[in-house]
């Protein structure tokens, strides 16, 4: 599917590495990692590379650091963690192309990993400076990039490095690309879309590209107010996107026109005010009282939307069904969940708050694929190249 080499197709052995990993982990206050699944997630590609003998070079960015060095944004957790789980040390740099990193990466040894500091030290990175990029090469023969997450950049490290060194992807990149590209090429019908959270214009080149593609769209979320506005509904003081309106009814029409089954809320769990314990008031489609705002689907709509999970081929998800974030408004949420995990569909969960609401309530060993990148896989669900993959050699 992917037309990118990857590491099979590269002879790494005794070579030195440069892997681009995305190790942008949650840290608390006390600088622990608190979840360290993106860490997990590179663990194949990087051990693949040290079975063959490869000398490994492993960069990411943390946080935004804002092009400067600040400890706060080390890598010393990373490599900490990665030590554990390599099952021995991994030694990190002082600096990202300095004297430190330098010396790691001359001293490394075949099938020992080594890591360097934060590339978003330096503000070249995210300007993708080619003189910046090509330090970072020179500290390799092989360029290998994995980062998923990041790949919709066009950074150094995850582009313009490629431009110096013999470039290609990682097992992670390549089951990202693989899934995603056949559901959106060759899908398992009834091919069914979910899209939510709190903002059309967000979401808007996914609706469209997706229109041409999909048997059923689901919209729930902030977004479907505008949607009810285009139709003439009354919304109350729910949150609406008033400059997107005229966007919703052109989408509205553009669905019809090409035959897709267009599914909006047919009622809403309303609330006077934004807050978690908020009384619940279910209003009808497209007529919220002028004094409550939509925080959820409605039951009515949860039977609606979870019968057409239920007998779809594919579902690709992404984004809640309502302010999930406060327990008594995410019943809508939980319940798509639920329905996606125990439909025998090819399951894809964008990232981002689809895939956490997914992991909280442990659903994610239930789905076929959950996106390492929110970002990353909105721009390639609206079908935009994504940068960081298009500057890997072709195969
Ligand atoms: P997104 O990042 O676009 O996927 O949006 C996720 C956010 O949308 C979450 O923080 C939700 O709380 C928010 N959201 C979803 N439904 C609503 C709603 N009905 N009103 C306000 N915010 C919402």
């Amino acid at each position: 599917m992917l037309n990118k080499k990857t590491i099979e197709d590269i002879d790494v052995q005794n070579k030195r590495v440069l892997v681009r990993c995305d190790f942008n982990v949650p840290l608390n206050e006390a600088g622990e990692i608190t979840d360290d699944k993106r860490i997990r997630e590179s663990l194949p590609t990087i051990k693949y590379l040290l079975s063959k003998g490869a000398k490994v070079i492993l960069c990411s960015h943390m946080g935004r650091p804002k092009g400067e060095f600040n400890m706060k944004y080390s890598l010393a957790p990373v490599a900490k963690r990665l030590s554990e789980l390599l099952g021995f040390e991994v030694k990190l740099a002082k600096d990202v192309i300095g004297p430190s990193a330098k010396e790691l990466a001359a001293s490394c040894e075949s099938g020992k990993a080594v890591l360097i500091e934060n590339v978003r030290f330096h503000k070249e990175e995210e300007k993708n400076d080619p003189a910046f990029a090509k330090e970072l090469a020179s500290l390799a023969e092989v360029y290998v990039n994995d980062a998923f997450g990041t790949s919709h950049r066009a950074h150094a490290s995850t582009a313009g490095v490629a431009d110096y060194l013999p470039a290609v992807c990682g097992y992670l990149i390549q089951k990202e690309i693989d899934v995603m590209g056949k559901a959106l090429a060759d899908p398992k019908r009834p091919f069914v879309a979910i899209l939510g959270g709190a903002k059309v214009s967000d979401k808007i080149g996914v609706i469209v590209n997706l229109i041409g593609k999909v048997d059923t769209l689901i919209i729930g979320g902030a977004m479907a107010y505008t949607f009810a506005k285009a139709q003439g509904g009354k919304t109350g003081i729910s949150r609406v996107e008033e400059d997107k309106v005229d966007l919703a009814r052109d989408i509205l029409a553009k669905a019809k026109a090409a035959g897709v089954k267009l599914l909006l809320p047919v009622d809403t769990a309303c609330a006077k005010e934004f807050d978690a314990n908020a009384e619940i008031t279910v209003c009808e489609e497209n007529n919220i009282a002028d004094d409550l705002m939509g925080l959820d689907i409605g039951p009515k709509t949860v039977d609606l939307f979870c019968e057409a999970i239920k007998n779809a081929g594919t579902v690709v998800w992404n984004g809640p069904m309502g302010v999930f974030e406060f327990p008594r408004f995410a019943v809508g949420t939980k319940a798509v969940a639920k329905a996606v995990a125990e439909s025998d569909a090819i399951s894809i969960i964008g990232g981002g708050d689809s895939a956490a609401a997914v992991e909280q309530l442990g659903y994610a060993d239930k789905m076929t694929h959950i996106s390492t990148g929110g970002g990353a896989s909105l721009e390639f669900l609206e079908g935009k190249e994504l940068p960081g993959i298009m500057a890997l050699n072709d195969k």
